[in-house]
């Protein structure tokens, strides 16, 4: 059963790193002219309003896009900041306020070329009606349906360049098992690809199968950065922390977004830290 909506997360810390990373590949890629394709496995409603009921809830942005959102002046001097700061300037409706946040289909699409595919798997009937709503280029299609099924059955891909980003809900959890087997195939029949997958921090430390999976499978080029909140505490059950792997990461990359990610750590409260390494080598 899924039961899962992002809608009551929106925004929060984890989308912030999800997408800052999402978008340091995305500006990487586009440096050549060749066409990608960009697969989003788990896409969700695409756009969020801060004022939906569901948003309101937790008002987890609070913890998240807001204080970057406020210190977006200050953070203009760090360049891949900037940039991403003035894009998600443009999904907002009233000027200089932040009423929106983006998901992941918009970070893929607002940088599309006519050259560029990007397809958008949803399984929740409910969040695809959202998605469908959304205002997308001709070249986007949203298919209902299992992403990481979808995913291995698109593969090899008819453009010379393919990146994926995963991002399950991890509701039940044999999903990270799956997960791993899922990249690993994929990138069997995909070599070149660049493979985003996040993962959630939790007491539980259930994040360790896929990391030690794709590890155990033989993948290698395997980089991966963790924002956490605060120190796990074993008797909570609540998200501490984010992560997020990549596959074949963008030379120079890593530098990059630990460049931005130092600069707004401290914004995500005392106790916030980022930490990055080469989870397999080359
Ligand atoms: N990627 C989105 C973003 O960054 O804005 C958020 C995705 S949310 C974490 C996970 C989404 O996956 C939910 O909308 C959920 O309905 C959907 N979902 C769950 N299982 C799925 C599956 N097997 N295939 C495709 N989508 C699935």
């Amino acid at each position: 059963m899924l039961s899962y909506q992002h809608a009551y997360h929106a925004g929060n810390f984890a989308d912030v790193h999800k997408h800052l990373t999402l978008f340091a590949v995305i500006d990487h890629l586009l440096r050549k002219s060749s066409p990608i394709t960009y697969i989003d496995t788990h896409a969700g409603r695409g756009i969020y309003p801060l004022a939906a009921e569901e948003t309101r809830k937790l008002q987890e942005y609070r913890q998240g896009v807001a204080p970057l959102w406020q210190a977006r002046q200050a953070l203009a001097e760090e360049p891949l900041l900037h940039a991403w700061l003035v894009s998600l300037g443009r999904v907002q409706q009233r000027d200089g306020e932040l009423d929106h946040y983006p998901g992941s289909p918009w970070w893929l699409a607002q940088r599309l070329r006519p050259e560029d595919r990007l397809r958008l798997f949803e399984l929740h009937p409910g969040e695809l009606d959202h998605l469908a709503r959304q205002h997308l280029p001709d070249n986007v299609r949203r298919i209902h349906g299992d992403g990481l099924q979808g995913l291995l059955q698109r593969l090899p891909v008819s453009t010379p360049r393919l990146c994926v980003l995963v991002d399950p809900s991890f509701e039940r959890k044999s999903e990270y098992a799956e997960v791993a087997k899922a990249v690993w195939s994929a990138m069997r029949k995909a070599r070149h690809a660049v493979m985003l997958v996040w993962y959630p921090l939790l007491p539980a430390g259930r994040h360790r199968e896929l990391l030690e999976g794709l590890r155990d499978h033989g993948l290698r080029k395997i980089w991966c950065s963790e924002l956490s909140l605060r120190e796990p505490v074993t008797d909570e059950r609540g998200m501490y922390g984010s992560g997020m792997l990549v596959v074949n990461l963008p030379w120079g990359l890593d530098e990059r977004l630990a460049a931005a990610m130092a600069r707004i750590t401290p914004l995500l409260g005392d106790t916030a830290t980022y930490r990055d390494e080469w989870w397999v080598a080359e």
